[in-house]
């Protein structure tokens, strides 16, 4: 299929894994992530950030991650829904994104509620999404809120809104990282997935007034059939902007995403190759790469180690190294707008409701998330997968295809060993 084919990488001379810009951070983790989604909204980065509070990041050896030491599943990253109005119509919206923010959402209170709830419990990177978050007048508020709980704070932006005053509103609340959603590396190619004329330019002099104020920043693409053929070239352009980090997203079937599933899901043959690129890309490129919600990344990792006949480490190949594809209800869970709690944005299934019980009963107890941290429920190739305990599946896009949470990714083009097709 012409419109699959994905660039392919490069050799030469490398830069390890995120020891670039995202770098590496003393007693505490290397980078930020904030997420981002389809449309801009929920973010996934799993990402990770410094070491403020003397934290380590997820996973990273020395140091506990998100939640307290005796955590066996601490939250590590809560992204929050903070409004579903966006001033954007992104085809492939997760949130189906309104022109206007919608009556039910949670007030001012309400969220200082959950960060007081949320402190006791865990210390998760909260990521601030929407929609698009700047659309809530009180976002700063709740930002600095959150800041001055002591919550490791990033915001997932379509970049449009971030004037130069609000950049510097961004910075002075302490938000630590921003992701803005770049579907394009041509005005043309974004601006047709963004649903409105000028978002590109827009997003770019967001990235330009974000950076100017001296604040990590990345882009967050979603890769579908529609931008396959610029991934190399989004790429360059972050590289050349200066970004901190690419987190590369694939699409999944959700919200607006169910329409243009049919024609802009890539085969999980072409996922499989962009993928392979990606490793490549790693290895060669002075930002931090870093595929989310692409959980086989993680299986390719560690099928290219072996080939190569290295060993993964935080050292050498960073956060990737050392933590999991999927952490849907294991280490990351979302809160909506209108305070549902979910496994992961992408994920339609309800854990439980902040207006009934708290955030930490619903993370120690929802039924969902108990599922979900246990990699032996998987069903499917999955479930006898070697790999099911790095990778998992999207658990999304599983949903998606077969009902089932627990079923098999539809769009992994692997076989493993033990699996034997009816
Ligand atoms: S289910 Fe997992 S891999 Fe899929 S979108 Fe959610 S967090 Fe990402
Ligand atoms: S079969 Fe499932 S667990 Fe195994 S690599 Fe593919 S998506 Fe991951």
């Amino acid at each position: 299929m012409k419109n699959e084919q994905i660039p392919q990488g490069h050799q030469g001379q490398c830069c390890p894994h995120g020891q670039g810009k995202g770098g590496h951070g003393h007693g505490g983790g290397r980078g930020h992530g904030a997420g981002h989604g389809q449309g801009c909204g929920h973010g996934h980065g799993h990402g990770e950030h410094c070491g403020r509070h003397g934290h380590g990041a997820q996973g990273h050896p020395g140091g506990h991650p998100g939640g307290h030491p005796e955590d066996k599943n601490p939250l590590r990253l809560l992204f929050w829904e903070l409004t579903s109005g966006c001033n954007l119509r992104c085809i492939h919206c997760r949130a189906v994104a309104q022109p206007e923010r919608v009556e039910g959402e949670l007030s001012t209170q309400e969220c200082f509620s959950i960060i007081d709830n949320l402190v006791t419990f865990a210390n998760p990177i909260l990521v601030l999404t929407g929609g698009e978050p700047l659309y809530r007048p009180d976002f700063f508020d709740i930002a600095a809120y959150a800041n001055s709980k002591g919550l490791r704070v990033a915001m997932a932006t379509n970049g449009t809104l971030v004037t130069g005053e609000n950049a510097k509103k961004i910075k002075d609340v302490g938000i630590q990282r921003v992701s803005i959603s770049l579907d394009g590396a041509t005005a043309e190619t974004h601006d047709a997935f963004r649903g409105i004329p000028g978002s590109f330019e827009a997003a770019l002099r967001g990235f330009e007034n974000l950076k100017k104020q001296g604040l990590s920043v990345q882009f967050n693409t979603t890769v579908a059939k529609h931008n396959l053929h610029e991934i190399k070239d989004i790429l360059k352009l972050a590289v050349e902007k200066g970004a901190d980090a690419l987190h590369i997203f694939m699409l999944v079937p959700v919200g607006c995403g169910v329409e243009i599933a049919d024609e802009q899901m890539v085969s999980a043959e072409t996922y499989e190759e962009l993928l392979h690129w990606f490793y490549e890309e790693s290895k060669r490129v002075p930002i931090e790469l870093k595929a989310t919600c692409a959980p086989h990344y993680h299986r390719v990792m560690r099928q290219r180690a072996k080939e190569e006949g290295i060993t993964l480490t935080f050292q050498s190949h960073g956060l990737a190294a050392v933590t999991k594809g999927c952490l849907a209800g294991s280490g990351v869970a979302f809160l909506s707008s209108k305070g549902k709690v979910q496994p992961c944005g992408y994920l339609p299934v309800t854990a439980g409701d902040i207006h009934e019980q708290s955030l930490q009963e619903i993370w120690e107890k929802s039924e969902a998330f108990l599922a979900l941290r246990e990699p032996d429920n998987l069903k499917g190739k999955c479930g006898v997968c070697e790999f099911r305990k790095v990778c998992e599946g999207c658990r999304a896009r599983a949903f998606a295809q077969t009902g089932d949470y627990l079923g098999e990714e539809p769009y992994c083009a692997y076989k493993p060993r033990k699996y034997v097709q009816d």
